[in-house]
C-alpha cells in the first residue's frame, strides 16, 4: 500500500502517515455552523476534506471521515466573546434555532452533494451529543483542568504544559493577549468556556441540564466529544480551516487531552484561505458569494471544484471570475476530450468486433506500461501532500498521450476520478452517434481492397486509399501479418 506524505501542523513539517491501525484511517474534519449558507471559502475545506478521503480510499485505505454540524455554542468570536451564531439568526428571523439549523444544514449538503463532495461516513450534530460532552468535561474537572466562575465552568491553560504546541504559541504572550472585550470571569484571556449556564440572552432557546447547572456547551468541547466518539480517544488526522489553529484545535488538544492523560491526535491539515480582491471572505459579515450566486452567473458546481483542486490546499487562493472562467474552460475542454475518448473507444470495440478480434483492453484487464506509468505519476502526486495541481497536470497528460488506446485511457480516466471527483464517468454525448459500424465496414473494405492492389503492383491506388482513409481519420499500419487501421 503506498504510503501517503502530508504536511503536520503539528511540527510544521511533510511526514509519512502511519495509521494507528495499519490499513485503517480515522479522519475528523470539523463542519459547518448552520446559520447562515456556507460561502464559497467555506467550501474549500470541505473539498479538501472529500479529496483527501477519496484519495485514500483509492490508495486502499479503510476510511472513516466523521463532520460535525454545528448547531450550538459557536459564538461569534472564537474566545467566547460576541452572541451565539445560531441564536442570533433564529431571533432575527423569527425562528427557532432548530429550524434555522435544519434549513442551514440541507442548504449545505445540497451545495456539497452538487460539488460531488461525499457524505462523510458519520455526520454528527452538536445538538444530539451534549450527554457526551457533559461526559467529557466531567473527566477534564476530576483531572484538575477547570475553574467556575461567574456560573460557568473554564478551562485553565496554565494547568495543560503543552497549550498552543500547535499554534507554536507561548503562554507567556498569551497572557499577555488583548484583555479588551474578555469575559471577566477569565483568569487568563486565553482560558475558555466549557460549559456556559450564564447566558447572555434571556431566552437562550438551547439549554440542557449538566452537574453545573442548567445550560449549554462551549464551542471546541463539542469536536472534542464527537470525534471520540467515533473514532476513540486517539485517531489520525483532524482537519479544518488555517484559522482554527490559534484558537479552536488549540483548545480541542488542551482539553482532550486533559481528559484522556495521552495524545489525542496524530496528524493536523489545514487548508489555506480563499480570499477575495477586497480581502477576507466572512460568513457573518453577510456579503459573500455562494455556489448558488456561481450557478446564477452561469457556472456549474464542478466548474468551481475544478478551479480549488487546480490550487495548493495550503496556499492562499484568490477568487476570481477571470480564474473561474479558466477552470470552466479546462473542465469543458476535459468533457470533450473525454466524449472524443469515449467515441473512439466505443469505435474501435466496435471495429475488433467486426474484425473478429480481441476487445481493447478495459479497466479489468492487465494495464499496459505506460497507463500504469500515468497512474503511478497521479497517485505519487496525491500522496506528495495531495498535490491536486500536478494530479490534474497527470490526467491532462494520459489524456493526451498517443501511446494508449482510447479504452485504456478512459479507463485510467476514471480510476484518477475517483480521488478528484469530477464526474468524469459520467460524461456522456450529447449529440447522435456518429455511423461507427460504416466507418469500420469501409475501413475493412478499403484494406481489403488496397492489399489486392499492392499484389497487383498498383502502388498509386494503394497509396490513395491510404489517403483516403487519412482524410476519415483512420491510420493503416502495415505489418508482418498484413495491413492492419487504427483511428487516428
Ligand atoms: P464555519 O461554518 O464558519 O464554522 O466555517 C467552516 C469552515 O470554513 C472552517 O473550517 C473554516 O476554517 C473555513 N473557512 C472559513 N472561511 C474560509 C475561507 N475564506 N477560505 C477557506 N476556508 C474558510
Ligand atoms: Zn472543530
Amino acid at each position: 500500500m503506498r504510503t501517503i506524505r502530508l504536511f503536520n501542523t503539528l511540527g510544521r513539517e511533510v511526514q509519512d502517515l502511519v495509521p494507528l491501525v495499519p490499513g485503517r484511517i480515522g479522519f475528523y474534519g470539523c463542519g459547518p455552523t448552520v446559520y447562515n449558507y456556507a460561502h464559497i471559502g467555506n467550501l474549500r475545506p470541505y473539498v479538501l476534506h472529500d479529496t483527501l478521503a477519496r484519495t485514500l480510499t483509492l490508495l486502499g485505505y479503510d476510511v472513516t471521515h466523521v463532520m460535525n454540524i454545528t448547531d450550538v455554542g459557536h459564538l461569534a468570536g472564537d474566545v467566547d466573546t460576541g452572541e451565539d451564531k445560531m441564536v442570533k439568526t433564529a431571533q432575527e428571523r423569527g425562528k427557532s434555532v432548530y429550524e434555522i439549523a435544519e434549513f442551514y444544514t440541507a442548504a449545505f449538503f445540497k451545495d456539497t452533494g452538487r460539488m460531488n463532495i461525499r457524505r462523510p461516513t458519520v455526520v454528527c450534530k452538536a445538538t444530539e451529543h451534549v450527554g457526551e460532552m457533559v461526559a467529557l468535561i466531567k473527566r477534564i474537572e476530576a483531572n484538575g483542568f477547570t475553574y467556575s466562575a461567574g456560573g460557568n465552568l473554564y478551562f485553565d491553560v496554565t494547568r495543560f504544559p503543552g497549550y498552543g504546541e500547535l499554534a507554536l504559541l507561548k503562554l507567556e504572550d498569551l497572557k499577555a493577549r488583548a484583555r479588551v472585550d474578555m469575559d471577566p470571569n477569565k483568569k487568563n484571556p486565553a482560558d475558555f468556556a466549557l460549559w456556559f449556564t450564564k447566558s447572555k440572552f434571556e431566552n437562550q432557546a438551547m439549554v440542557w441540564d449538566s452537574p453545573w447547572g442548567r445550560g449549554y456547551p462551549g464551542w471546541h468541547i463539542e469536536c472534542s466529544a464527537m470525534s471520540m466518539k467515533y473514532l476513540g480517544e486517539q485517531f489520525d488526522i483532524h482537519a479544518g480551516g488555517i484559522d482554527h489553529v490559534p484558537i479552536h484545535h488549540t483548545n480541542e488538544i488542551a482539553q482532550s487531552e486533559a481528559a484522556t492523560g495521552h495524545k489525542w491526535v496524530n496528524y493536523w491539515m489545514h487548508n489555506e484561505f480563499l480570499v477575495m480582491d477586497k480581502g477576507k471572505m466572512s460568513k457573518s459579515s453577510g456579503s459573500f458569494l455562494t455556489l448558488q450566486t456561481l450557478v446564477d452567473a452561469g457556472y456549474e458546481p464542478l466548474d468551481y471544484r475544478y478551479f480549488l483542486l487546480g490550487a495548493h490546499y495550503r496556499s492562499q487562493l484568490q477568487f476570481s471570475y477571470e480564474g473561474l472562467d479558466s477552470a470552466r474552460a479546462s473542465r469543458k475542454a476535459l468533457g470533450e476530450r473525454i466524449l472524443a475518448i469515449k467515441e473512439k473507444a466505443a469505435l474501435e470495440s466496435h471495429a475488433n468486433k467486426l474484425r473478429g478480434t480481441m476487445a481493447a483492453p478495459s479497466g479489468s484487464e492487465p494495464r499496459s506500461s505506460q497507463a500504469q506509468k500515468w497512474l503511478d505519476a497521479f497517485l505519487d502526486d496525491l500522496a506528495t501532500d495531495l498535490s491536486t495541481p500536478r494530479a490534474l497536470a497527470d490526467l491532462w497528460g494520459l489524456l493526451k498521450d498517443p501511446a494508449l488506446s482510447p479504452a485504456e485511457a478512459l479507463a485510467v480516466a476514471c480510476e484518477m476520478d475517483l480521488a478528484l471527483g469530477l464526474g468524469l464517468s459520467e460524461i456522456e454525448k450529447t449529440v447522435a452517434p456518429v455511423a461507427d459500424a460504416g466507418l469500420a465496414a469501409l475501413a475493412d473494405g478499403l484494406v481489403a481492397e488496397r492489399a489486392l492492389a499492392k499484389k497487383a503492383k498498383d502502388f498509386s491506388r494503394a497509396d490513395a486509399i491510404r489517403l483516403e482513409l487519412k482524410g476519415k481519420g483512420i491510420v493503416l499500419e502495415d505489418g508482418a501479418g498484413g495491413t492492419t487501421w487504427k483511428l487516428a
